[in-house]
């Protein structure tokens, strides 16, 4: 926002000081002869009191009268000169040998130089100097204070889009991030307000959608798991021991296809139940070297080899730390669980707490995961390598599972390289407020 205001000023003050400069130049070239005529006017009275003075004297005495006037106009010089002076322009010389006046112009269209004709050769000169430095700026500090206006005037303008605009960019952020009934209630009056109206009226489409789809997903999910229980059991009690060898492998295959689908069902409802922001998280304070281990002792089984070492790295001192147990533990065991599918000897976990809250990583040796697709493979039923995957016998959702179950409690997953050369799950958590 900040930086807005700063290049809208920067903008602003550049052309209005290149306009300040250009402007008038350009202004006095196109009406020059105007500005010459205005100038010669108001110049005329002086002068001629001036060539009155020097003709009501001797021409010898004209030098000591010219230095004389000199010290009483300072800081105006009078000077003598000829007509056919080099200084003067081709223009000037013409106008003095016809015995007119001339004047001359600089910035502004101020006058810098007034001559009027004494006699055939000799012109009495009245040179303006340059301003002298203290009023030059004076004449800078009234720019400064013009431009110290405009940026006041900017900001009180400013102001209320200012206000507005955070309130629109804080609403996104909490939209993004899950809090689907946030809208902006930016008033209707405001500039933006067509704007915010828009974004109102999209985040509530986008919020119905959603719920229709956690819905629509909880409604099937629940359907499927009644005839998937019947199917089971009816397939359990067919299998008796009289049937034949093939049959019986055949339905075996069938329950275990059963079985699979059952799962899937399972994990699908609890990614529902993550969507759902009417479920606020726990907060139960854990110690949290005893949450890793009782974690670790949850997916012991499962190590398919008893090669892979898995190593718990402690840094500092782990006070005890405020979490919902059920969804971090969830999707820690998800990480572990992927951690050992995809690891080739090592698995590290490593617990970090910090005043602003508790990070937690697990790396692996493994094949690690290629930087386009990090943030793909947290998208649900999204799995990398389909023929690695289907052996390992994942459905895709439960790295989708894990990052929703950390940020119903306004953490964070990300994933990354590990220094041990496979894939590091960096799981972030902030402190309680
Ligand atoms: P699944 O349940 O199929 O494992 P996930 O959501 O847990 O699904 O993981 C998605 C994909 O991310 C997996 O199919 C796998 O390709 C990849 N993946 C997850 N963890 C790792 C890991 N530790 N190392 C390498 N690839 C991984």
């Amino acid at each position: 926002m900040f930086r807005i205001l700063f290049r809208l000023y920067l903008v602003t003050i550049v052309s209005f000081s290149a306009a300040i400069y250009l402007v008038p130049d350009l202004v006095i070239k196109v009406f020059h002869e105007r500005f010459l005529t205005y100038n010669l006017d108001y110049s005329r009275g002086l002068q001629t009191l001036i060539v009155k003075q020097f003709h009501a004297v001797p021409q010898e005495q004209w030098p000591a009268l010219a230095a004389e006037m000199d010290r009483e106009f300072a800081p105006l010089h009078i000077a003598l000169t000829g007509n056919d002076d080099a200084d003067f322009t081709l223009d000037e010389r013409e106008r003095l040998q016809r015995g007119e006046n001339v004047v001359r112009i600089g910035d502004w269209g101020w006058r810098t130089l007034a001559v009027s004709p004494l006699n055939e050769q000799t012109v009495v000169e009245m040179i303006v100097p340059p301003d002298p430095t203290d009023v030059s700026w004076l004449y800078w500090s009234i720019n400064v204070l013009i431009g110290a206006t405009m940026l006041a005037c900017l900001l009180l303008w400013l102001r209320p889009h200012w206000r507005d605009l955070e309130r629109l960019k804080g609403t996104a952020e909490r939209f993004g991030k899950g809090q689907l009934g946030e809208r902006t209630r930016i008033s209707p009056n405001s500039n933006i307000g067509s704007l915010a109206n828009v974004f109102d009226t999209m985040a509530g489409d986008i919020e119905n959608l959603l719920n229709q789809q956690r819905d629509l997903l909880n409604a099937v999910s629940h359907e499927l798991r009644t005839p998937l229980t019947r199917l089971d059991f009816g397939l359990a009690l067919a299998l008796s021991d009289d049937l034949p060898a093939a049959s019986r492998e055949r339905l075996q295959g069938l329950v275990a296809h059963i079985r699979e689908l059952d799962e899937l069902v399972l994990e699908l409802l609890s990614y529902s139940r993550l969507q759902n922001p009417a479920r606020l998280p726990e907060q139960v304070e854990v110690s949290l070297d005893e949450f890793i281990d009782s974690i670790l002792g949850s997916v012991d089984e499962e190590l398919e080899s008893p090669d892979i070492v898995i190593d718990v790295l402690l840094h500092g001192q782990l006070e005890r730390f405020s979490l919902d147990p059920r969804l971090t533990a969830r999707a820690l065991q998800n990480l572990l669980r992927n951690a050992m599918r995809y690891c080739e000897k090592r698995i590290q976990i490593g617990v970090k707490v910090c005043p602003k809250g508790c990070e937690i990583w697990v790396d692996d040796d493994g094949i690690g995961i290629p930087d386009d697709e990090r943030e793909r493979i947290f998208e649900p039923f999204y799995r990398l390598d389909r023929s690695r995957d289907r052996a390992t016998g994942g459905f895709g959702l439960g790295l989708a599972i894990s990052r929703r179950a950390l940020e119903a409690q306004g953490g964070t997953l990300t994933v990354e390289a590990s220094p041990l050369g496979g894939a590091r799950f960096r799981l972030w958590l902030p402190t309680p407020v």
